[in-house]
């Protein structure tokens, strides 16, 4: 991608949302749009990064055998009203009435119309283990907080297990997990594992993974040694019970929960299944990952004062060009790297804006790697790269094209 051509809607800080880094920092360099309290437009930067963060998601989803489907975001009250949640969740939806009279909404999640998809489809116990999950859009009639971080619209990863047992869930649930650690772990976060109070849906047993941050809205006690993701919300706890170490305490993010539902849903929702003695009900889980969430958390870990420092699985480009003049084998190499690499995965700062602009806004934007075309390459045909962090490596144009290309 060429710079000049890139759409970047960059603003200034917005003092209605910018009170948080991540929001300042997202709003400054152009990957999202304050269209209105609670709700952001995303640019092409901003819809890189959350396609690369539901790429992660959706590759260990199909790992585990789960399979993607999208249901619909605009709903009927009735399976609502079936399962008791309509009264609970007054104020937080957006419900409304349509051109008919009856009573619709915007949803807010999607156990009733998951559970709707399978009933009389799930029959017998060869129809499970079946897991489907969706990523899209979910609303709620929030308070707008935090910038990104509470949202009226934001777009969600959740994912719904159909089981003949309680054995057959605790086995989905266990897989979810680990996959939800090798996707946390993949997309760079700091996070830990906190046991949750699964009343809240009804079910039987519930973790989150939590991120520390000082913006957060949860709080937990964490354990800080490396690798270790343990967390608690047991604040009288001190020290992990899995290394020792003694447990911290903080604000924290909200990344992903999972849950054992047990029947809470089929229960109301007449989700059964036949055996030889006679009817039983499915045992549900849910799953969610908080895709737009994920954006603020990582901005809120991982920036300096130049700005974002995004990991290489989110990166909205792998690497930033810039030559250092308009020396034609400068520009000729540039225009190679731009080509072979690929215009998805580079960006390249032609064009004669004063070189410092170009080195800032890359950093602004969070790009892990610059190449660097100046002297270096002139006078010792070698490619400059330097890291986000402040590394810098050399390489031989052929070595170059075998790393990137
Ligand atoms: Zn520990």
């Amino acid at each position: 991608m060429r710079r000049s051509n890139l759409f970047v809607p960059t603003s200034k800080e917005d003092e209605s949302t910018a009170q948080v880094r991540s929001a300042e920092l997202a709003l400054r360099s152009g990957l999202v749009d304050h269209a209105g309290a609670g709700i952001f437009s995303y640019s092409p930067t901003g819809k890189r990064v959350l396609d690369n963060i539901a790429d992660v998601v959706r590759e260990h989803m199909d790992a585990i055998g789960a399979q993607e489907v999208s249901l619909p975001k605009l709903q009927y009250a009735e399976i609502w009203r079936k399962s008791g949640r309509w009264a609970e969740f007054e104020g937080e939806m957006f419900a409304f009435e349509n051109r008919e009279g009856k009573d619709m909404c915007l949803a807010t999640t999607h156990e009733e119309p998951m559970a709707d998809l399978v009933r009389e489809r799930v029959r017998s116990k060869n129809n499970m283990p079946l897991a489907l999950y969706q990523i899209g859009g979910k609303f709620r009639d929030d308070h707008p907080r935090n910038g990104l971080l509470r949202t009226k619209e934001f777009s969600m990863k959740d994912a719904y297990s159909f089981n003949s047992s309680e054995e057959a869930l605790d086995e989905v649930y266990q897989e979810m997990r680990e996959a939800y650690i090798e996707i946390f772990e993949k997309l760079g976060v700091d996070y830990a594992i906190v046991d949750a109070d699964p009343s809240s849906m009804g079910g039987t047993a519930s973790e989150e993974f939590q991120a520390p941050a000082d913006v957060g809205s949860d709080e937990m006690a964490y354990c800080p040694a490396e690798d270790c993701r343990f967390g608690t919300l047991d604040f009288d706890e001190t020290d992990c019970p899995e290394c020792g170490e003694t447990l911290v305490e903080s604000n924290s993010i909200e990344l992903g929960h999972i849950f054992k539902l047990g029947t809470r849903y089929s229960d109301p929702l007449d989700l059964t299944f036949d055996t030889e003695s006679g009817e039983e009900k499915v045992i549900m889980g849910s799953y969610g990952i908080g895709i737009s969430r994920m954006i603020p958390a990582l901005i809120e870990q991982r920036n300096d004062d130049d700005g974002i420092i995004w990991p290489e699985e989110v990166a909205p480009f792998s690497l930033s060009v810039v030559p250092l003049n308009e020396n034609e084998e400068i520009i000729e190499m540039a225009e190679e790297i731009h080509d072979r690499v690929g215009p998805s995965e580079v960006l390249y700062f032609e064009g004669d804006t004063a070189i410092g602009e170009k080195f800032a806004e890359s950093d602004l934007i969070g790009v892990p790697a610059k190449v660097i075309l100046g002297n270096t390459f002139l006078e010792d045909g070698e490619l400059e790269v330097e890291f986000r962090d402040g590394g810098r490596e050399f390489y031989e144009p052929s070595e170059f094209f075998e790393t990137y290309a």
